[in-house]
């Protein structure tokens, strides 16, 4: 093989493409990692387009201080709660009373896992609802901003934060500016538009390291080993055990918060975390399956400006809710432009007395969305705030009813509004994640009749392709969508399915849950009332609220043609339980972990193959099942991250 890599480069897009559609390639995986190398490539396993893979672990969200206890005033930010929060842990974790906490940045970016086996980089995956997330396998190894090869044997497990420094953000969209092109409204925007359209001369963003698994059980060590293998890893600001004085975290809370804003190097950070320091701290304590017990987000004090109401508008919901928007001069608000505030109801509009004309004060606390927080002015001659309130519903004419403090429309099955909302639920990423329909091609096709007024269902329809390509004008398009909605037929999972259908009252939450212990809509409905109340933690009134939504003509028409047509959701009922292959010596005996698996329903083998769930990998493992586990995309653990996965669900179920 000589240095020119033209042909070679050609060649091994063509097999891994080959790979990719038809699972088979006419070289084997060792000749072509080997000409991949030659070529400095990173992709093995690498899958391509915007495919949702499950998370090894979930990327479980953290909870905030803000929550635990009572806010305080701006100046001595969440105080309160965070010595509300200390005494709380002591005494139901006396444990970790005196374990280290370490001080880090919350940082504002996209949350991001990286998967490296044999010292090389296999995966990669954003955040996304924790359990699953977009594979950005090829966008990462493209980017330049992570090592694709590191120093380090084992299977590694990195998390942390696509970012763009401020400084460079605001370099960027001057750039923007300059070429006639439309700016990002904030640097986390501008990382997701990265993040999505992958290209590489836009590469704005780098990578910062919150999280290692797989090296030692301590975080700061984990973190000075990932920062000796070439990663940049989240400061370490200062460290406390609960037992500490208050002064000992807010001295710090309010030092930091003159860096908040970012630098040429630091992107905005949203407030700071706090974090166990020991892994086996973290075991011991865990967390529910939203969020651990082992880290909390510290938050600042939100940012506030005032601006002038122009107009006011209402906005339809999915469940028909009216929602009041007030319009504003657009105004910064640490960092992002802001033009527009939603209010919760009709009623905080009132109680708020707005109108037009009126200077409003609106505060925001990092990506949260702008809450407007009071009049601070209002002009002599205005219009009262009941002028605004609509009597009909703004999308399709009829009478808005009152249900408590909120306004209703309840003309489900045919306000525009409301169907429009559900068909953007069913393409979302939790549902059929159809990446290409957006509110402006959705609304063009429901006008144009493509989905012959059938509702979602629609999608699988016959002849839909040909209807859709005239609609919106292109073969190109059209074909990309229902090649979409195809491999959204073969791969959708139940709690996706039911999330998508839009059932009132049945959120992902609870899609989830129940995808655990059913195969579909009708065995809900033929389930008991109280095994169905015991599996969801539901009231028997929510329980049997459910079971009518289920039996709506609506959603029944949509389970039978989605059925008919072969759209079979996969149940989590075979997945969470099915077989694993254990490699390499762990800390306990092979009988001891086979015997704990089973505990869990779970079986050994002792191959590798497509119905695998997981390969867990001790000391020395033996590379021919990893290489086998890699080549077939399975999770390869290490045994505490089968620990954590064996702890959520325990705590799900
Ligand atoms: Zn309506």
């Amino acid at each position: 093989m000589n240095n020119d890599d033209n042909g070679l480069t050609g060649y091994l897009d063509e097999q891994a493409n080959l790979y990719h559609t038809t699972g088979q390639s006419a070289i084997s995986d060792a000749v072509y990692d080997s000409l991949a190398r030659t070529v400095g490539r990173v992709v093995v396993g690498a899958k391509e387009g915007n495919d949702t893979v499950k998370h090894n672990t979930p990327m479980l969200s953290l909870n905030n201080i803000l929550t635990t206890g009572v806010c305080d005033q701006v100046e001595t930010w969440g105080y309160t709660a965070l010595s509300h929060w200390m005494s709380m842990m002591v005494s139901r974790l006396p444990m970790i009373r005196d374990s280290v906490w370490v001080i880090e940045p919350k940082l504002d970016g996209l949350a991001i896992r990286l998967n490296y086996v044999d010292g090389r980089l296999i995966s990669a995956a954003l955040r996304g609802d924790g359990v699953y997330g977009r594979d950005v396998t090829t966008v990462m190894v493209d980017s330049g901003i992570v090592p694709l090869e590191i120093d380090y044997r084992d299977a590694l497990e990195v998390r942390g934060e696509v970012n763009c420094a401020e400084g460079v953000f605001t370099a960027l969209n001057t750039q923007l500016r300059d070429d006639g092109l439309k700016p990002y409204s904030n640097a986390r925007n501008a990382v997701a538009g990265w993040m999505s359209s992958a290209s590489p001369h836009l590469a704005i963003c780098q990578f910062t390291l919150y999280d290692a698994m797989g090296i030692s059980d301590w975080h700061v060590r984990n973190k000075e080993v990932c920062a000796g293998l070439g990663f940049t890893t989240a400061k370490t600001l200062g460290t406390f055990k609960l037992t500490d004085t208050l002064e000992t975290i807010t001295d710090i809370f309010t030092q930091s918060a003159s860096q908040r804003s970012g630098s040429m190097t630091d992107c905005l950070w949203d407030g700071l975390v706090y974090k166990l320091d020991s892994h086996i701290d973290r075991l011991a304590i865990g967390g529910n399956d939203t969020a651990p017990m082992w880290a909390i987000a510290h938050k600042y004090p939100p940012s506030e400006a005032t601006t002038v109401v122009v107009g006011i508008t209402f906005t339809v919901g999915i469940d028909g809710r009216i929602t009041p928007v007030c319009q504003c001069d657009p105004v910064e608000i640490g960092g992002v432009i802001v033009s527009e505030c939603t209010l919760h109801s009709i009623h905080r509009l009132h109680d708020l007395n707005i109108s037009v004309g009126d200077t409003v004060s609106i505060t925001r606390n990092g990506d949260v969305i702008p809450h407007l927080h009071s009049v601070v002015y209002r002009p002599t001659t205005r219009m009262e705030t009941a002028d605004y309130a609509p009597k009909r519903c703004p999308s399709c004419q009829s009478m808005l009813e009152t249900v408590g403090k909120h306004l209703y429309c309840e003309n489900h099955e045919q306000c525009p509004s409301q169907e429009l909302s559900r068909h953007l639920r069913f393409v979302s990423e939790r549902g059929f994640n159809i990446d290409e329909l957006g509110t402006e091609r959705l609304k063009v096709v429901l006008q144009q009749g493509v989905l012959l007024g059938e509702g979602v269902s629609g999608w699988y329809s016959d002849g839909v392709e040909d209807r859709l390509a005239t609609a919106l004008n292109s073969a190109t398009v059209a074909r990309k969508i229902i090649s979409a909605f195809e491999v959204a037929k073969d791969k959708i999972s139940l709690a996706n399915y039911l999330y998508a259908l839009y059932i009132p009252g049945c959120g992902y939450t609870l899609s989830k849950k129940l995808s655990y212990h059913v195969r579909g809509i009708q065995d809900i409905l033929s389930m008991p009332n109280t095994q169905l109340m015991e599996i969801t933690q539901l009231k028997e009134h929510a329980v049997i609220a459910l079971k009518t939504q289920l039996m709506s003509s609506r959603i029944q028409e949509a389970d039978y043609w989605m059925t008919v047509r072969g759209i079979i959701p996969k149940t989590q009922i075979t997945t969470i339980r099915g077989s694993v292959v254990i490699t390499g010596t762990l800390s306990q005996s092979r009988q001891a972990i086979t015997a704990m698996l089973e505990r869990y329903g779970y079986t050994t083998t002792a191959s590798v193959n497509q119905t695998t769930m997981a390969v867990i990998c001790g000391a020395a493992p033996s590379m021919s099942k990893v290489n086998r586990a890699v080549k077939l995309n399975i999770p390869r653990w290490t045994e505490s991250q089968l620990t954590e996965h064996l702890n959520t669900i325990h705590t799900t179920e």
